[in-house]
């Protein structure tokens, strides 16, 4: 997409008033939805054609082939059934507002199905999932976790437990508080499975910091890594409080979650957390996401059993 931005109204804010005043009806959803998506210029899907004439709904007719295509087409939010303003609504609820819905609670707020809120909600969790284009650097604090059912103690990680595997990492601020934190589930507490985390979301110039488990050794090679002894909770402090965070929030929210889908909660988390600092932006950042990640069938998120 080109660079060239037009001024676009961006909705900041976290109240829930100005936003239902502001995306009063379905054509003010589609609009904005419309600034998002050519706000670098329009260029046709079929021919690349970059003239075009606005139809009805914010549609753009490219003026040589012809070709139609709405603001929500090829985007997450293509061919939500029950109407873009609900949709915008659940985004707002699930990034500023709300942080545990569930699927039934939206299904009764906005009269759909259970299984049609569900669905939408992993989209917007795709949507949420982290462009992994920012790293974090400075201090890193890595441990890994299980979610579901009781725990292991601390010592001794099992790697045969039934029990669903999350390494988790935090990126301190200069006050030593949390500025960043990523999670991942992993099929086990080996350094290849450690090693994801790494890549995807931590710089290789980073001092991480983990205890002395011997899954990380292999690791020192590429990262920075130191390993302390793990003082009862006492050092890695804000790692504790957002692993507490995320175990507390998926126990009692989604007390089943399947093992396919933990990473889309916990990139849900993920995403408000390091946003915290923007809140007014984050309903926007949201409805960008949406619309430049492409367009996933039911199919495609739910799971075979
Ligand atoms: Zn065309």
């Amino acid at each position: 997409m080109l660079e060239i931005m037009i001024d676009m109204d961006i909705f900041n804010g976290e109240e829930l008033l100005k936003f239902t005043e502001r995306f009063s009806s379905d054509e003010v959803c589609l609009k904005y939805l419309s600034d998002i998506k050519w706000n670098g210029g329009f260029e046709c899907r079929k021919c690349k054609h970059t003239k075009f004439s606005e139809g009805r709904k914010h549609q753009r007719c490219c003026t040589l082939c012809k070709h139609i295509e709405s603001p929500t087409a090829g985007t997450l939010l293509h061919k939500v059934k029950f109407g873009i303003r609900k949709a915008f609504m659940i985004m707002f609820e699930m990034s500023a507002t709300t942080k545990s819905l569930s699927a039934s609670q939206v299904a009764k707020r906005y009269g759909i199905t259970r299984k049609t809120a569900w669905l939408f909600m992993h989209k917007v969790r795709k949507g949420m999932e982290s462009s992994q284009s920012f790293p974090m650097e400075g201090t890193v604090h890595v441990d890994e976790f299980v979610v579901g059912g009781k725990e292991d103690g601390k010592q001794g990680r099992s790697y045969h437990s039934k029990k669903k595997k999350v390494v988790c990492a935090v990126e301190l601020n200069d006050d030593e508080k949390i500025k960043r934190v990523y999670a991942l589930r992993i099929e086990d507490f080996s350094a290849k499975s450690l090693r994801s985390i790494f890549t995807k979301h931590i710089d290789s110039k980073a001092q991480v910091i983990t205890d002395e488990w011997k899954g990380y050794r292999p690791l020192q090679a590429d990262y920075c890594i130191k390993q302390v002894p793990s003082d009862k909770g006492n050092n890695f402090k804000q790692l504790h409080i957002a692993i507490h965070q995320i175990k507390s929030w998926i126990r009692t929210n989604y007390s089943w979650v399947h093992k396919e889908h933990i990473d889309k909660y916990l990139a849900e988390y993920s995403f408000r957390i390091n946003r915290s600092i923007f809140k007014d932006s984050i309903f926007h950042k949201l409805a960008e996401r949406m619309v430049a990640k492409p367009h996933v069938a039911y199919l495609q998120i739910k799971v075979s059993n």
